[in-house]
């Protein structure tokens, strides 16, 4: 094997990494006292690096690269070290058919280049290794075992979202859930202020001693302009803590929140208008920028139509429609059901449009009205008979985020 040991001595290196990233974090196990698990991370954060860490020219050594979109096996294997002479045998090896793009490969190789073994986990959650053996490689394939721990962060918004998870070492996958939880009350393009806060408790899973990935929200805390909304995982969905439920039957903003679209500087575009001028709100983003259904509908409209370009227009349920413009492509047909969050077509600059983006419309009764002045209707909340049991669950997450949220204020002021 001779993989897993080097990896047990690195992990000490990464957990300082990723516990030195912001005071204001803990991982704790599903029931200790926080308390004492924070003030153990400094603790942590004060060892010295040992001093074998620092000898030079070791045997062999731990490279570990992504496998990227467009690689070949080859040219990927000489990138974590392997020697030309070993890439051949070694990409004969049926272990590399689970090989995906995105997938991050660690592999110990000698001074020599020569492969000491090979690992990587699998989206199935499998660790794959390939191992030598004498002049041979053996192959293996079996379930990983992952641990999970639950994480607590909180932070403070100073340009974006993404720029706020990661100061605080809060993965894109818990950034991109907390827009879709809140998303019903927050337009992440829109509402954003500098100062806003967020705590969010949630899963990691690790493989021996490192972080892998990250899994569900299981609460989290949004503090908006100075609202407070906060949700808790249960059953399917996310709840207030009072067992409303957090899912609107229209989203608040038509773009998906990513990377790319994300940042205070959507709302200061030239083109962006006041709704009132013009009937609608507009969304400056890249062209090709994902536009999604706000809510379940039928198509009415899917094509060219004058000033509009591209456009889509969704019949809701009651007397609700909306309105999406200046696509670079439509992803829908005229009559087909939508439900919230499909894809229905991309972000451009057809139709009267200065530069791309996304003119959006919500019609009450055939009136463009402004949809932030409308209440909107929540799906259904926790079920009498489950809402005991609920609270019981609710009141455990509710106090973490009570002590993320003190730790927070201690740090901003
Ligand atoms: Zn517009």
């Amino acid at each position: 094997m001779g993989i897993l040991g080097p990896f047990a001595r690195s992990a000490a290196v990464v957990v300082l990494a990723v516990f030195g990233a912001v005071a204001a974090f803990a991982t704790i196990a599903p029931s200790p006292d926080a308390q004492f698990l924070l003030s153990r991370t400094s603790s942590i954060e004060a060892l010295p690096i040992p001093a074998e860490a620092l000898l030079p020219s070791p045997a062999s050594y731990i490279r570990e690269e992504r496998f990227q979109r467009g690689d070949t096996l080859a040219a990927f294997l000489l990138r974590l070290g392997v020697s030309d002479g070993e890439v051949a045998p070694l990409a004969r090896q049926r272990a590399f058919q689970a090989l995906r793009p995105g997938y991050n490969v660690a592999a110990e190789v000698s001074a020599e280049g020569r492969l000491v073994a090979l690992s990587f986990l699998t989206s199935r959650d499998t660790l794959v290794q390939v191992s030598r053996e004498g002049e041979e490689f053996r192959s293996s394939e079996e379930r990983a075992a992952l641990y999970t721990q639950v994480a607590m962060k909180s932070t403070v918004v100073q340009t974006s979202l993404f720029a706020a998870s990661d100061a605080a070492g809060i993965p894109d996958g818990v950034a991109m859930q907390l827009a879709d939880i809140f998303g019903g009350d927050i337009d992440f393009h829109r509402d954003l202020r500098k100062g806003d806060q967020f705590a969010v408790v949630y899963e990691m899973h690790y493989l021996g001693g490192r972080p892998v990935r990250a899994g569900r929200v299981l609460a989290a805390e949004f503090t908006n302009n100075g609202k407070t909304f906060r949700a808790v995982h249960f059953g399917n969905g996310y709840y207030a803590p009072d067992g409303k439920n957090l899912r609107k039957a229209f989203m608040r903003s038509p773009l998906e929140f990513s990377r790319v679209s994300s940042g205070f500087g959507m709302r200061r575009h030239p083109i962006a208008q006041a709704w009132r001028q013009h009937q609608g709100i507009d969304y400056a983003a890249p062209t090709g920028t994902r536009v999604r259904a706000v809510g379940d509908g039928v198509v009415e409209y899917a094509g060219l139509k004058g000033g509009y370009g591209n456009v889509v227009i969704l019949r809701h349920h009651g007397q609700y429609a909306t309105v999406y413009a200046h696509l670079s492509r439509i992803a829908v047909r005229k009559g087909a059901r939508v439900a919230q969050n499909d894809t229905i077509g991309a972000v451009g600059q057809t139709g009267w449009a200065t530069g791309p983006h996304l003119h959006y419309e919500f019609r009450v009764a055939g009136q463009a009205r402004n949809p932030f002045s409308i209440a909107m209707p929540s799906a259904l909340p926790v079920a009498q008979q489950d809402l005991l049991a609920f609270r019981n669950h609710a009141a455990a997450l509710v106090e973490r985020l009570d002590l993320m949220a003190n730790v927070t204020v201690a740090q901003v002021q």
